[in-house]
């Protein structure tokens, strides 16, 4: 049995270190955790793989033992009991459980925006990005409490717990009372002495994070991906704002692009279009042969089937379309003059009810014969 890949259940580099390791874990177990998704049946087995993919990557020898031969002989034991073992892992990270939400209030990560470009080639294949982005993660000193190690919120002595004060003002139709959020505790009721000193009480720190992004055949410039939960982490069992990647293609002057067709042009001779010749073609992977006929007239195309670029998940790939020109040259030898002019002499002796007749009249003829 092949283990699965690891990495990319994590979402991270194969350079990943400890710490990114752990925080793509935080962020993805509070996505997967049964307790959490009840409506979802593929959590469960979303948060067993996590668990063992954590369980793994986190254990330097284990990972080098995956790393070496793409599988580890035997996966950390309480992986299989995930309500166990991996609930214990998930208190561990999230302090009070993101089941039971007391206290402060939670607030959700926000989204975060950015960019990346590809090229054509890129579009046709699909491919991967690393990117580096800043982002608020959960302190990894308080866990997300805000509290200093061994500290613990205290009643916040301005409103008695309240989270709000009462103001009375006395005017000349009587008292008026309103009341306004606690400025010390935010309206929670809750302060902590001593704030956390990593995070200064804020619960989240900045923080570099590296993230695969998965760029699938077939984008579009202007395309925009979802990734959930990849923005900043929330507070207080908030959920984690996304990342949304922007996707620009690059132009590439060889091709005009039409969904999923490709439109390129090539220039050839008269003597080329006349007499019929195996041209090579710049495709989107690489040169290909095309044959155009003898008789090729100028603005003809040519089908190539399966050369253009995918739809967005299926293998399936549009046509290239071959545009023919014909050049004319501006300039000639005498020896290319005298051989043009035997030809046209030679062409106007094939055909000659046509010489003479003015453009106009030549014009209408050819629409008649349609
Ligand atoms: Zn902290
Ligand atoms: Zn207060």
């Amino acid at each position: 049995m092949t283990a699965p890949d690891y990495y990319s259940v994590l979402g991270v580099p194969r350079d990943a270190d400890a710490d990114e390791i752990k925080s793509a874990f935080r962020r993805l177990a509070r996505k997967y955790h049964p307790d959490i998704n009840k409506e979802d049946p593929d959590a469960e087995e979303k948060f067993k793989q996590l668990g063992e993919a954590y369980a793994v990557l986190s254990d330097s020898s284990k990972r080098g033992e995956y790393d070496r031969y793409g599988r580890v002989a035997d996966v950390p034991s309480g992986v299989s009991d995930f309500t166990g073992g991996l609930s214990e892992i998930f208190e561990m990270f999230f302090g009070v459980g993101a089941a039971r939400r007391t206290g402060p209030r939670a607030a959700d990560g926000h989204d975060l925006r950015m960019d990346v470009t590809v090229d054509l080639k890129e579009v046709v294949a699909g491919t991967k990005r690393t990117v580096e982005l800043d982002r608020m993660e959960t302190c990894s000193d308080c866990n997300g409490s805000g509290c200093a190690p061994g500290t613990e919120p205290e009643t916040c002595p301005d409103c008695g717990g309240a989270g709000v004060i009462v103001q009375v003002t006395n005017t000349l139709l009587g008292q008026i009372r309103r009341s306004a959020t606690c400025a010390r505790c935010g309206g929670e009721g809750r302060v902590n002495q001593e704030p956390c000193p990593r995070c200064d009480g804020r619960m989240l720190e900045k923080r570099r994070a590296r993230i695969e992004v998965e760029i699938p055949p077939g984008v579009e410039n202007g395309t925009m991906l979802h990734l959930p939960y990849q923005g900043d982490d929330g507070v207080s069992g908030g959920r984690p704002g996304d990342l949304y990647v922007g996707v620009r293609v690059k132009e590439d002057a060889r091709f005009a692009r039409d969904e999923h067709g490709l439109l390129t042009q090539v220039e050839i001779s008269f003597p080329q279009a006349a007499l019929g010749d195996t041209l090579v073609i710049d495709g989107v992977e690489g040169e290909f042969e095309l044959i155009v006929p003898p008789g090729t007239q100028p603005g003809q195309e040519f089908r190539v089937p399966s050369q253009g670029v995918p739809r967005i998940g299926s293998r399936e790939r549009g046509d290239l379309r071959v545009r023919v020109n014909v050049k004319v040259p501006k300039r000639l030898s005498e020896y290319d003059r005298h051989l043009l002019e035997q030809l046209q002499r030679s062409l106007n002796g094939e055909r000659p009810g046509r010489t003479g007749k003015g453009f106009l009249e030549q014009f209408r003829e050819t629409i008649k014969e349609d």
